[in-house]
């Protein structure tokens, strides 16, 4: 109940509170009698709906006018420190940027409402005054414990070397008492000064460039490109280890953090202490804590998924991107932003050194480094005695594989040859399951997915058809649904289950592992497979996309490319950009080590410019070429596009809207609109899509345009209008 003021017209202490919720803006409340004033940052719990809710006490100043009885109070203050200006910048820019609201940003950076409370102190052990008998076991708990620092049970029995029992009988006794832990004592702090490996030339100059960038204290950002294999990694972690000298913190985003197994062993080899680990896949305990443990300070090092960028550093010295030029750093639902380019934003906020990584950097962070805009560093070579491997074509038009079969006797032969000499080989297609697509050869049907505009890939081992979209599955039907004839679905087109089975009869004595998202769920099968092709238990990997991320299989020799087209088709603006991004690095897989690596690529087309570039090794010239292709009609990175997607369970609702938003469209100078017109994906989990993409000038500020554009033209409630700027998908 509010509290009846003796005095109505006094004057009230008003805060702005944004609660992690999509609202419109921050709300006004009232800062009871008593309190002190919380700065902004200040967690906070209040009122709403008749609910209390935690939110930030936000910047700016209360509206004045609003009558003090319409003010609720806050109802209290959080244990916790509070959000960083330069966090709060950053959730309002991202905001402004994407169009969303404030609040749903917010709420990113809010992952882990329990954290707002301190924690409980766990318990550990400390010296206690007891005097007993002093065993040589004993006598090594104590000396851990001689440095007056406290220690969880489970690491104070492994420091000593003795059993937990040990412990217990000293508990007995008084020589040990129970102690509580700061949570610092779960986030092991990383030593920067733990011997690393010897750098070479360039390798060492590029790290005292990056290191000089820590060290300013200042924003920058640098791209730090080079061939796979030249020591991008180990160079970037000399940049955390001067963070961590400088008791600054360190963030490293990596676009998938279950497939990093083996980068966390190699961050342990070089630190002595693992990182703390941030995606979605965390109990919540440990969301909890990690949350608590970033605000406080004490977690030095944070790697993680995109969401990581929200997590409340004090005090961020670096902020690593690696493989920059992966689009998953696009987070495509909710709020739809670029964790590669808001890591840019945080670091200028934050004072702090972005660094952009990438054997392959995008055309937009080449471009940035060409003008200026970013620091460039190179490593043409790769470490050591390992060269990069030689890149051939298997012409399918003169070479082609025997009528229903998908690898050419060519790619077959030298994948046999590679595994004679002792190593390894991998045949690589990016597409999950058995085949694309199941047809009738009676009647000619296709077998579609009810809810979007896509065919049913078949799923074998399941027995499944399942859309890749929605998640639609159903079972393979024993006749046609349409025409019902029977036994006559055929599959068409490979996917890696097939080229599995293929390969069975193709390398019968080989041991074989498919990689790919269905058949390794989880980091730990993954981390599995990567050991065991290490331990050279397996002679022949079977992957999809999964196996181009950045591993390091030293016995691997020779990488088979099934279908080197695939990412060919289709009319995306980045479509050949990113083929050979992604056929650079399962290529890069190969001859890590000693042995020569060889990759072969299967392709209709070997003189189209992505596989001439991969050839010749020179995507350097590919990269001018595209941009030269890209800078007359403005399209990004030489201009801005931002797309509106409208969708309704409802076809004639979703028309009628876009078909406003296209009456309505903006125009002038250095602005046009593209559209409506049905997406790719027309139908998406029942959803009717149509898109409309307005493309601006590099100097036109298109949110403005956009929020002018969306409030003159209203849509009903059941028609969804979202809004990406800067896309990279365009399904
Ligand atoms: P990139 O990140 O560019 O792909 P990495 O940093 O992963 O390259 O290096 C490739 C391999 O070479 C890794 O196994 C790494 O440990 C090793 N390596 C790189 N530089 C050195 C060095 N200076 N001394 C010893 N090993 C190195
Ligand atoms: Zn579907």
């Amino acid at each position: 109940m509010t509290p009846v003021s003796l005095f109505p017209d006094a004057p009230v202490t008003r805060v702005r509170v944004l609660l992690p919720l999509p609202l419109a803006g921050a709300y006004d409340y009232r800062v009871p009698e008593g309190f002190a004033l919380p700065p902004p940052g200040s967690f906070v719990e209040v009122p709403l709906g008749g609910r209390d809710v935690a939110g930030v006490v936000w910047d700016g100043e209360a509206d004045p006018d609003l009558p003090a009885g319409r003010l609720k109070p806050i109802r209290r203050v959080f244990d916790c420190p509070a959000m960083t200006p330069s966090l709060r910048k950053l959730v309002d820019w991202v905001a402004a940027y994407t169009l969303s609201p404030p609040g749903a940003v917010l709420r990113m950076a809010m992952s882990a409402p329990s954290a707002l409370e301190p924690g409980r102190p766990t318990a550990g052990w400390t010296t206690g005054g007891g005097t007993s008998r002093i065993t040589p076991e004993r006598a090594r708990v104590l000396a851990v414990l001689a440095d007056g620092v406290p220690r969880a049970g489970s690491i104070l029995a492994a420091e000593a070397g003795v059993s937990p029992a040990i412990l217990r009988g000293m508990a007995n006794t008084g020589l040990l008492v129970p102690a509580l832990l700061p949570a610092a004592a779960r986030f092991a702090r990383p030593d920067p000064d733990h011997p690393g490996p010897v750098l070479g030339e360039a390798q060492a100059s590029a790290a005292a460039a990056l290191c000089q960038a820590v060290d300013a204290r200042a924003y920058s950002t640098t791209m730090l490109a080079g061939v796979t294999g030249s020591g991008k990694t180990e160079v970037y972690l000399d940049a955390i280890a001067e963070a961590l000298r400088q008791n600054r913190q360190a963030l490293v985003l990596l676009p998938e953090i279950a497939l990093s197994s083996q980068w966390l062993e190699r961050f342990a080899r070089r630190f002595g202490a693992a990182p703390a680990l941030w995606h979605s896949e965390l109990t919540s305990a440990t969301r909890r804590d990690t949350w608590r443990a970033v605000a406080e300070g004490v977690a030095p090092v944070v790697v993680g998924a995109r969401s990581a960028l929200f997590l409340p550093f004090p005090d961020l010295g670096v902020l690593i991107v690696d493989e920059e030029h992966e689009t998953s750093f696009k987070q495509e639902e909710g709020v739809v932003y670029s964790a590669r380019d808001m890591a840019v934003v945080r670091a200028r906020f934050a004072g702090a050194a972005a660094v952009l990584v990438s054997a392959t950097p995008s055309l937009e962070t080449l471009t940035n480094a060409e003008a200026g805009r970013y620091r460039a560093l190179h490593l043409p070579l790769r470490h050591g005695a390992a060269g990069l491997p030689t890149v051939s074509a298997v012409d399918l038009r003169t070479d082609p594989p025997e009528r229903g079969r998908f690898l050419s006797p060519k790619l077959v032969a030298a994948a046999q040859a590679a595994i004679a000499r002792g190593g390894q080989a991998m045949l690589f297609l990016n597409r999950r399951g058995y085949a694309p697509l199941t047809l009738c050869r009676s009647c000619g049907h296709r077998m579609r997915c009810p809810n979007c505009t896509a065919w049913l890939v078949e799923h074998r081992l399941q027995r499944r058809l399942q859309c890749h979209h929605c998640g639609h599955a159903e079972p393979i039907p024993p006749t046609c649904p349409q025409c019902g004839a029977e036994g006559s679905l055929a599959a068409v087109g490979p996917g890696v289950e097939r080229v599995q089975e293929e390969a069975a009869i193709a390398f019968p004595d080989a041991r074989r592992i498919v990689m790919a998202s269905d058949t390794l769920p989880g980091p730990l099968a993954a981390a599995e497979a990567a050991r065991k092709i290490v331990d050279r238990e397996v002679d022949l990997i079977i992957g999809t996309q999964i196996v181009a991320k950045g591993w390091n299989f030293p016995h691997l020799t020779l990488v088979g490319v099934v279908d080197a087209d695939l990412g060919l088709a289709g009319g995306d603006l980045r479509a050949a950009e990113r083929t050979i991004q992604l056929l650079h690095q399962v290529a890069g897989r190969a001859g890590r080590a000693d042995a020569p690596g060889e990759v072969m690529l299967q392709t209709w087309n070997p003189e189209h410019p992505v596989m001439q570039a991969l050839i010749g090794g020179d995507l350097d010239a590919f990269m001018r070429a595209e941009a030269e292709q890209r800078r007359p009609g403005h399209w990004p990175p030489f201009g801005r596009l931002a797309a509106l997607i409208v969708s309704s369970e409802d076809e004639g609702l979703a028309d009628r809207a876009a078909r406003d938003l296209g009456l309505a469209a903006p125009y002038g100078p250095g602005v046009e609109v593209l559209g409506p017109a049905p997406a790719p994906l027309a139908l998406l989990r029942g959803r009717h899509r149509r898109r409309l993409l307005l493309k601006a000038a590099r100097d036109v500020a298109v949110q403005p345009i956009l929020l002018e554009w969306l409030g003159r033209v209203p849509v009903p409630g059941s028609v969804k209008v979202q809004v990406d700027v800067d896309p990279v998908g365009f399904l």
